[in-house]
C-alpha cells in the first residue's frame, strides 16, 4: 500500500465513507454478490487462482463501497493528517502499525464535528496508546478535548482519556485565516449541521483536498453557492456530504445532510479535479449507491456538460496520489514528546463538571500538555482551547488556477443497478 511516509506527494485515502452509523454487509447482500459472480463466470475465469483473481479484479460484483463511518487519511512527507475518526480509523491505525508509520510520523487529527459517527473510532486508534506519542487534535470549536474525553468517560469505554499514554493536545482553528500545520495550509468552513460542523481544505505543495461533510446545503442553496464554490475552487479532490437522493432528501429536511445535485450546481464552473459523493446513507445498499451515482452523472451531463471534473462515489480504499506542484516546505516532525516530567500528574482525573466550571481553562485539562504541537511549523495563531471564540468576518483567498492532472488508483466498476432501497425515517448524525 502506498503511503505518504518519506515522500513528497500528497496521498489521500478513504478509510470510512458511510454516514451516521457503521453498516456491515449483511449475509443476504454477500450472497447476492456471490450469486452474481458465479452466474457471470466462465470456465476460463475459474481455471486457476490467478484466473479467478483476474476475474474478480474486473467484476462489478466483487467489491463494496464499505460500511465504516467517516475517516480520511491525508499523508505527505513524514506527516499524517486524519479527517474525522469514524470507525474507519481503526483500520488506519492497523495499517500504521504494519507499515511502521505509527511511531514515526507526525499525527494531526481534524474533526468536522463530534457526532458519534465521526468520533467512535478514536478509542480504537492504536497510536493513542503509545507512551508519550504526540498527537494534535484540531477543530473549529473549543471543547474538542471535553467531547472526546466524554466518549471515553463514565461507563462508555474502559480506558479513560486521562489515562491514555499518549500526549494529546487539542487546538481550536480560526475561521477567518488559514493555519499552517506541519507545512500544510488548513482552512475551515462553517457547515450547515446540528451542533456545528466545519469543512476543511488542506493544501500541501500546491495540491488541495476539500472535505465538506456533514452539511445541509440543500436547504438554502442560493445563499451558499458562491461560498462553497470559492472554498473549493482549484482543489484536486472535493469530498462532499451527498447522503440522499433527490426524493429522499425531501423526506429528511433538517436532518443536516445534502444531495449531490446541489454540489453539482455549485461547482459546475469551478476548476476542481474530482467531486466525490460521500457519507453514504446506511440504508443504501451498494446497488443503491451506484444508482445515486448514475443519477448524479446524468444530472451533471445536463447541468454541467462542459465541466471537466470527474464525479465519483466514495468507497473504502479509494486513493489519490497527488504530485507536488509547489516548493518543498520545511517540516520537522517529532513523533514523541520528551519523557513526562511529572508522573503524578498522569493520574489526574477528569474534573467533575462543578470542578471544571470553577477551574481555570488550563486546570480543566485531564493531563499536562506540552506547550507546542507535534510539528514545529508555527500555526497561524490557532485559538487555545476553551477560550470563547470571536467570530470575525471570513475573507477567503482568491481562487487558484486548477492544478495539473493527478494520478489515482484503479477504481472498481460499479455494481449492477437493482432498485434503490427505501429508507425510512431516521435520526441524523
Ligand atoms: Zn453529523
Ligand atoms: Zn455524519
Amino acid at each position: 500500500m502506498a503511503t505518504g511516509f518519506g515522500g513528497l506527494r500528497m496521498e489521500v485515502r478513504l478509510w470510512g465513507v458511510r454516514g451516521s452509523l457503521a453498516t456491515p454487509m449483511s449475509s443476504s447482500q454477500l450472497r447476492d454478490k456471490v450469486a452474481a459472480l458465479l452466474a457471470d463466470a466462465t470456465p476460463a475465469d475459474l481455471a486457476d487462482l490467478p484466473a479467478i483473481n483476474r476475474y474478480l479484479d474486473r467484476s462489478p460484483h466483487s467489491w463494496t463501497y464499505g460500511g465504516n463511518t467517516s475517516c480520511v487519511e491525508v499523508s505527505f512527507g513524514d506527516q499524517l493528517f486524519v479527517l474525522d475518526s469514524g470507525t474507519g480509523l481503526r483500520a488506519l491505525g492497523v495499517q500504521l502499525l504494519k507499515d511502521g508509520r505509527a511511531g514515526k510520523v507526525g499525527i494531526n487529527m481534524f474533526f468536522t464535528h463530534f457526532h458519534w459517527d465521526h468520533i467512535c473510532g478514536f478509542p480504537y486508534f492504536a497510536p493513542i496508546y503509545f507512551k508519550d506519542r504526540k498527537i494534535d487534535v484540531w477543530g473549529g470549536r473549543s471543547d474538542a478535548e471535553e467531547l472526546l474525553a466524554t466518549q471515553m468517560g463514565g461507563a462508555h469505554f474502559p480506558v479513560k482519556w486521562a489515562n491514555l499514554a499518549s500526549r494529546i493536545t487539542c487546538h481550536q482553528l480560526p475561521e477567518d485565516v488559514p493555519t499552517i500545520i506541519a507545512g500544510a495550509e488548513v482552512r475551515i468552513l462553517p457547515l450547515i449541521h446540528p451542533d456545528r460542523a466545519y469543512g476543511y481544505r488542506i493544501t500541501y505543495r500546491g495540491r488541495s483536498v476539500c472535505y465538506l461533510t456533514d452539511t445541509e446545503v440543500s436547504k438554502n442553496p442560493h445563499r451558499l453557492n458562491d461560498v462553497y464554490a470559492k472554498f473549493v475552487d482549484g482543489a484536486d479532490v472535493v469530498i462532499v456530504d451527498a447522503m440522499y437522493g433527490f426524493l429522499d432528501y425531501h423526506e429528511k429536511v433538517n436532518f443536516g445532510h445534502s444531495t449531490i445535485f446541489n454540489f453539482i450546481d455549485f461547482f459546475r464552473e469551478t476548476a476542481i479535479g474530482e467531486l466525490v459523493i460521500f457519507h453514504h446513507d446506511p440504508l443504501a445498499s451498494d446497488p443503491a449507491v451506484t444508482a445515486l451515482w448514475d443519477d448524479a452523472k446524468r444530472y451533471k451531463s445536463v447541468i454541467a456538460p462542459d465541466a471537466t471534473w470527474k464525479l465519483t462515489a466514495a468507497f473504502e480504499g479509494q486513493h489519490w496520489s497527488l504530485a507536488e506542484s509547489g516548493p518543498v516546505p520545511v517540516v520537522t516532525t517529532e513523533a514523541f514528546a520528551p519523557p513526562r516530567p511529572a508522573p503524578a500528574a498522569v493520574e489526574a482525573k477528569i474534573p467533575a463538571k462543578s470542578e471544571a466550571a470553577a477551574a481555570k481553562p488550563k486546570a480543566t485539562k485531564p493531563k499536562p500538555r506540552p506547550p507546542k504541537a507535534a510539528s514545529k511549523s508555527a500555526p497561524a495563531k490557532p485559538r487555545p482551547m476553551r477560550k470563547p471564540a470571536s467570530r470575525p468576518p471570513k475573507p477567503r483567498p482568491a481562487p487558484r488556477a486548477r492544478p495539473a492532472a493527478k494520478t489515482r488508483t484503479a477504481k472498481p466498476k460499479p455494481a449492477a443497478r437493482p432498485a434503490r432501497t427505501k429508507p425510512g425515517k431516521r435520526k441524523r448524525s
